[in-house]
């Protein structure tokens, strides 16, 4: 459920119409709901009643922006984060350094000793050469890393091939095959303290079973590690629950997703560390956009919008469905090709999309573009950067300036000899 909703004939965000921040702040505009942000914060919270002890640490890459941060981290979340600039960010919006996991194939060195220098409360090892580096850095440092290392349990999770992450094809991860040995030679290492084992097999998960059988091979090796004499204190189950992006789609809802996980590893006797990213953030936010013009075509019109892919990339890179439709409906629908301005045809969100009825100067939303939206956007056909509006009931505050082609331009240089 979200607070993104039609009152009196015109789509609110809460309590503002977003009429209102498309004149005050100018489209394409990402706007994101903080009531929605705490609701699915809260779900997923009670989801997991059922396991004792546990971190829930929210998936930066999702939605890095501060404000964001900020408002999941007074719901009580840590942050998984993936590089250096989004443990900065988790920081700087006041999450304390042991709820940060640092998660991600290539760690640099100096990545991995300001991550030691901040303190934060978790690395997940991510191959034996990674964590004779961590240790290494570490040891110099007189300093021990947390550290759990990440399995990849060879299980297809069923998703799209570019955010599938725990096939034994993938990067990610020490193969399960080899986990126990790799453990017992990382855990000899000073400078590390490894704990445990994590996992994370993909996103947009819209089944549970994977998940499950991924989490059971992991309870396995549990055992088979303190059958060799290894303390396992710390498991991390990753993200990738998915969320609806289309009317009427039914997903595994988290309460489903808890009674899962308490079932499984109700004999583990572990403290567990979940890293949900889209669940959350997907559905907390709309990218609001305005229509240019509408183009008659040989079979239905392109309704061209003013966002584009360098502003919400996910149907470019991934062919994912966004659901559209006008802040201001007037009941009826067209059958339309949804595109933005950018010279390339992969910038296309829809063909042959049914939806409301739009001409130009009509305003829209792409829904569900919370999660992976804002923070994949580029400057591509020097368009600028997006900018991001939180709504909170009736007030709403410009929380990513728009950064306009002009100033990227100013940190480029043209050198002497070209002059
Ligand atoms: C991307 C990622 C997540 C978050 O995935 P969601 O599908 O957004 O929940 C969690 N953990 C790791 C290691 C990731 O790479």
């Amino acid at each position: 459920m979200d607070h993104f909703s039609l009152r009196y004939g015109v789509m609110h965000a809460e309590d503002v119409p977003l009429p209102v921040i498309a004149d005050a702040v100018g489209t394409p505009v990402y706007v994101y709901s903080r009531a929605t942000l705490e609701r699915h914060a809260r779900v997923f919270r009670e989801a997991l009643v059922d396991v004792p002890d546990k971190l829930i640490a929210f998936a930066v890459k999702s939605n890095p922006n501060l404000a964001v941060l900020k408002v999941l981290g007074a719901q009580g979340m840590g942050a998984d984060v993936v590089s250096v600039g989004e443990m900065r960010r988790a920081l700087a919006a006041g999450i304390t350094p042991e709820m940060i996991v640092f998660s991600g194939v290539g760690k640099t060195a100096a990545e991995m000793a300001a991550a030691l220098d901040a303190g934060i409360g978790q690395f997940n090892i991510e191959s034996e050469e990674e964590g004779v580096e961590l240790a290494e850095i570490a040891a110099a440092r007189g300093v021990t890393a947390q550290c759990t290392l990440r399995i990849n349990p060879d299980v297809d999770a069923g998703t799209h091939d570019k955010i599938s992450t725990g096939k034994a094809d993938n990067k990610f991860g020490v193969p399960i095959s080899e986990a126990g040995q790799i453990f017992g030679k990382l855990a000899g290492l000073p400078g590390v303290n490894l704990r445990g084992v994590a996992v994370h097999i993909g996103s947009q998960l819209a089944d549970l079973a994977p998940l499950e059988a991924a989490f059971l091979k992991l309870g396995e090796l549990v055992g088979v590690l303190r059958g060799a004499g290894h303390e396992v204190t710390h498991v991390d189950l990753g993200g990738g629950l998915g969320v609806p992006y289309r009317v009427g789609e039914v997903l595994p809802q988290p309460a489903e997703y808890g009674a899962m996980v308490a079932r499984v590893t109700k004999d583990w006797g572990v403290k567990l560390i979940f890293e949900p990213g889209r669940v959350i953030a997907g559905n907390a936010g709309v990218l609001l956009t305005r229509v240019v013009r509408v183009k008659r075509g040989i079979k239905d019109p392109f309704v061209i919008v003013d966002a584009a892919m360098n502003d919400l990339a996910r149907p470019a890179l991934y062919g994912a469905y966004h659901h559209f439709e006008a802040v201001e409906p007037k009941g009826a629908q067209m059958t339309a090709n949804i595109v933005g301005p950018i010279c390339e045809t992969g910038d296309t969100f829809a063909m042959g999309r049914e939806c409301d009825a739009l001409q130009a100067g009509d305003l829209a939303v792409f829904r569900t573009a919370g999660a992976y939206g804002a923070t994949m956007a580029s400057s591509y056909n020097s368009r600028g950067f997006v900018a991001e509006v939180l709504v909170d009931g009736d007030k709403f505050a410009v929380v990513a300036d728009r950064i306009e082609a002009g100033a990227i331009m100013d940190a480029e240089r043209v050198p002497e000899w070209l002059a």
